[in-house]
């Protein structure tokens, strides 16, 4: 949408506006010419700046952004204090490589970091660049601390782009196709995926049968839990669809793995830092699992991702594990004015409430469109599965790309995840006018869409 006189969001709805834009267009043909395409992109918006809620595209289009940079820019675009603490730090040090010298702000982040840990108090951060290398950091301190080989992911599950990481995910065959041979040891069992169970049960009756199938069918037919190190899980699925684990399913898997002494890693890397409404959405479970891998919303959009792990299993050898940027000045500067800002500015209750009105707005929206299969998550974590009908409940992916690309033509961006599903994410600054905006436009666009 294009900005009124008083440069404020003239709402989007019926305001289709002919995108890409010129400046767009030329740099989407250069983009072509210069990067590898290897990524999957749902519509070209090329974005210039961003402000609060909005970001901009080179053309001066303004959009509502739904998306925050795909669940990163927790506090909205260029907000000022996060701006303040990397001029600062940038002004003192910009690098200097932690993995040979000590500084002052990755142990302010990691102070902060155990203060709010869900396996805390007694836990160690490893700092790395990204969600990827966190992961990569789970799977060798499980491999080290337990001298086990085997690791178990769930089906459907994203850990990251790195080859241990990718071993672990299960989401789609194009991010494996061809990368092979992956690493070895690694095991998958189905994802409590109650809206498409893979048992073809009931959540009403399965008593968490997913449980007693890592039992019963794997470890009693042919994998030693002895030999396995880890449990890899992420309490809602993010790539996947937007699938939180049912109630119950952490606390019945915990029991099983510490029968067998498995470790049980929650990837927080989409969930975590206050999205769900708590600083990590296993906080639900009530559990407390051995180790924690955040990113994405951590350092306020700089590169940071963090592994926290129980202290007893972050005593790897002196040079086994380490990266030249990990946990980088300004990154953690940045990270720790994003902590201290979700806590002065209470928005963990605020993501609480933003988070229900946004979700009973869509289950409004899903009694008008039977193309909604499914409206579920927690918190500013939603996601709408999109059905081709609401009994046969078959994907409907086209519907999906055409309603998130009337979307975006209308001045909303969203994206999506897993075969159908709408991803909403955003800010957790959101205020209900935003909301609001955002699911008129939606309507509008479902209307358009599917009539
Ligand atoms: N884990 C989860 C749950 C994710 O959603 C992602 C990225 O989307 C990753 C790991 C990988 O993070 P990164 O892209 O920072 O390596």
């Amino acid at each position: 949408m294009k900005k009124n006189s008083s440069g404020d969001s003239s709402g989007g709805v019926d305001k289709r506006m002919p995108l890409p834009g010129p400046r767009a267009k030329k740099l989407i043909s250069t983009d072509k010419d210069l990067i590898m395409q290897s990524f999957s992109r749902w519509y070209p918006l090329v974005v210039d700046h961003g402000e609060g809620m909005y970001v901009y595209d080179v053309d001066d289009n303004k959009f509502l952004d739904f998306n925050a940079g795909i669940a990163v820019m927790a506090l909205g675009h260029a907000n000022q204090a996060v701006i303040n603490a990397i001029t600062l730090q940038a002004k003192k040090l910009i690098h200097y490589s932690f993995t040979d010298f000590l500084y002052e702000p990755a142990l302010q982040l990691a102070r902060r970091l155990q203060e709010i840990a869900p396996n805390g108090p007694k836990v160690k951060t490893y700092f790395g660049n990204s969600g990827a290398e966190a992961n990569e950091a789970m799977i060798k301190s499980a491999r080290w601390s337990t001298r086990r080989q085997y690791v178990v992911a769930n089906t459907g599950a994203f850990h990251g782009r790195t080859y241990g990481a990718m071993t672990l995910s299960a989401s789609k065959p194009v991010q494996r196709r061809y990368f092979g041979p992956l690493l070895p040891g690694v095991e998958h069992v189905p994802f409590p995926y109650c809206y498409r169970c893979p048992f073809k049960m009931s959540p009403d009756s399965c008593d968490l049968y997913c449980v007693d199938f890592l039992e019963e069918q794997v470890f009693e037919k042919y994998l030693p839990p002895e030999e396995v190190a880890l449990f890899m899980t992420e309490p809602i699925q993010g790539e996947a669809g937007y699938i939180p684990a049912p109630d119950g399913y952490l606390p019945k898997l915990k029991r099983l793995l510490d029968k067998y002494g498995i470790l049980l890693g929650v990837d927080e890397v989409q969930s975590g830092m206050g999205r769900t409404g708590a600083w990590f959405a296993v906080e639900s479970s009530g559990i407390k699992p051995d180790y924690v891998s955040v990113a994405k919303a951590l350092a306020g959009g700089l590169p940071l991702g963090a592994l926290i792990g129980r202290s007893e299993l972050m005593g790897l050898d002196a040079g086994s594990h380490a990266s030249t940027f990990g946990g980088n000045p300004v990154s953690c500067a940045a990270g720790c004015s994003v902590i201290d800002q979700i806590r002065k500015r209470k928005l963990l209750e605020h993501v609480k409430r933003s988070g229900e009105v946004l979700m009973s707005r869509m289950r409004e929206l899903q009694t008008r469109h039977e193309h909604i299969g499914d409206v579920r998550g927690r918190g500013l974590m939603i996601g709408v599965e999109l059905v081709k009908d609401p009994v046969g409940k078959d994907p409907d992916r086209r519907g999906l790309e055409e309603l998130i690309t009337n979307c975006w033509k209308r001045g909303l961006a969203v994206i999506g995840c897993g075969a159908s599903t709408l991803r909403l994410a955003p800010p957790l600054i959101v205020q209900n006018e935003h909301i609001d905006q955002a699911v008129d436009i939606l309507d509008q666009s479902f209307i358009e869409v599917y009539s």
